[in-house]
């Protein structure tokens, strides 16, 4: 046995959760060592949101020129090719490399140290971390657990060759010619219009009714006409049962309405969900309480049933989502620092990077009417803004609620241009309490996309000027 060597905070993971909280810890005084098995940025910056938000633009201005949507302005573009390889080069080396490289270089001007390997908890206090042959034993004074998830594999369809997961399906080594994707949650939805952009023709099948769940009806609509549109096929209450491949196809089984259908296409994206990676952390060497779906039990300050040792992101409670794990984890590096922050998040915005976008946040029609809630809604078309009708993309809505007694915004989705940017207003009104004349009175620039905010919120107060 060697020597344990004493250390003052440990982050496990370094994704948006885990550098985010060695970066606050390190500012507020702590000695800050974050150990990762991987990559430098997560999944967020590596296989996640970056690069799949560079596919999706790839895909969206390659589909604009080849498909010359833009006649109507005059602009004819004379046909357009896409290299794939240059692509994916673009991708990985100008996208995800500048990021994971800035995270590094932040990571240093704070003085974290980067310690490469996989940890383990021995105990309550002392964690071993592996990389290779080598181990060190790390006794830490506090810990931040941000070990993100991973992919979940269903039966029938082994991670392999032709059936990627979401890492798989954002390296592919061609534009598929077919492509079934088996789940349209966000991941899921995203990747299909991203692959049909780039010219795949894209199969969904997803089990439930509708895909896009968490979104309300009105919502999925905006996107489900367009993918329509785009001929995307959406196959619901669908099952997929098995897969079968050959040198160069994968069939695909699956059943619909109490029928068995074949699909056959060049490759199988599986995206039904993400399990959080806590199977292999060692934690059953410790107290740390885990709840029945594998996820860290925290409170409201993010600590686990062990003082002093903290999780944050997608391996405890509430959405998987980049900007959830950062803030969890500001609170929890202030928590390691010795102040006493509370997680009091008002509502977490979600956005689908579909064509046209998809945000939320807070009540939709839906909760509110469940809960019992007395509001207001005001909805505001684009076709009646005229930033938008500039831009040609009059597509989809802003709405609000409101209390009917307080005014006060309760909740807030954007269907449409920029709607994944506009929400970043909501969140501060909603975070911040701001009623319909706190937004309706505050001066929007002209002419934007975001005056459809302004616009929605004198709707609310019963005055609207452009509808
Ligand atoms: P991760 O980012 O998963 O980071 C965890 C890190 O811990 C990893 O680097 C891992 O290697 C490391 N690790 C794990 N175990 C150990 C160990 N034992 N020892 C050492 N290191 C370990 N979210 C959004 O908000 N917006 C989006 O647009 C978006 N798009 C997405 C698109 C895709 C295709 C996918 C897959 C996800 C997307 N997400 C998006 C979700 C987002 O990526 C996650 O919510 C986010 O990365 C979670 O951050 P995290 O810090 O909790 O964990």
């Amino acid at each position: 046995g060697s020597q344990a060597r004493e250390v003052d905070l440990v982050v496990i993971g370094s994704g948006p959760g885990g550098y985010v909280a060695a970066i606050r810890a390190a500012q507020l005084g702590r000695k800050v060592i974050i150990v990762e098995r991987d990559e430098i940025g997560g999944v967020c910056l590596n296989v996640g949101c970056i690069p799949s938000k560079a596919l999706i633009n790839a895909g969206h201005i390659y589909h604009e020129q080849l498909h010359d949507t833009n006649t109507i302005m005059g602009v004819h573009s004379k046909g357009a090719t896409l290299n794939w390889e240059e692509t994916l080069k673009w991708k990985d080396e100008k996208v995800v490399k500048t990021l994971t490289g800035g995270v590094g270089m932040l990571l240093k001007k704070n003085k974290v140290e980067i310690l490469r390997g996989e940890a383990r908890f021995n105990d309550n206090q002392v964690l071993n971390v592996i990389s290779g042959d080598e181990s060190h034993l790390l006794e830490f004074k506090s810990c931040i657990i941000a070990t993100g998830s991973r992919p979940i594999e269903i039966p029938g369809f082994k991670f392999e060759g032709r059936v990627v997961n979401s890492t798989g399906a954002l390296s592919l080594p061609e534009v598929p010619e077919k492509l079934v994707i088996i789940g349209g949650g966000v991941i899921g939805s995203e990747l299909a219009g991203a692959y049909s952009n780039l010219g795949s023709k894209v199969t969904i099948l997803e089990g439930l009714p509708h895909i896009l769940n968490g979104f309300d009806d009105e919502m999925i609509k905006v996107v489900v006409d367009e993918f329509k549109e785009r001929h995307i096929d959406i196959v619901t209450n669908a099952r997929a049962k098995s897969s079968e491949q050959t040198a160069d196809s994968v069939k695909v089984t699956y059943e619909v309405d109490g029928k068995e259908e074949v699909l056959e296409a060049d490759y199988v994206l599986v995206s039904v969900g993400r399990r959080p990676n806590t199977d292999e952390l060692g934690l059953n060497n410790t107290d740390i309480k885990m709840t029945d779906r594998g996820q860290i039990e925290v409170n409201n300050r993010q600590e686990t049933s062990v003082p002093g040792i903290y999780a944050i992101g997608d391996i405890v409670a509430g959405p998987m989502l980049a900007h959830k794990a950062s803030y969890e984890a500001k609170i929890a590096a202030a928590n390691a620092a010795g102040d006493d922050e509370l997680n009091c998040a008002v509502a977490i915005p979600a956005v689908a990077y579909c064509d046209p976008e998809l945000a939320t946040m807070g009540e939709t029609p839906d909760s509110a009417k469940e809960k019992g809630l007395n509001f207001n809604i005001a909805k505001f078309p684009f076709a009646a803004n005229g930033r938008a009708i500039t831009m040609n993309a009059t597509n989809g809505f802003v709405r609000i609620l409101t209390d009917k007694d307080t005014h006060v915004i309760i909740g807030a989705q954007v269907a449409g241009p920029g709607a994944s940017d506009l929400i970043s207003e909501f969140a501060v009104a909603i975070e911040n309490g701001l009623s319909s004349e706190d937004i309706s009175m505050s001066i929007h620039p002209h002419p934007t996309l975001g005056e459809a905010i302004m616009d929605t919120s004198e709707l609310a107060d019963g005055l609207p000027i452009h509808i």
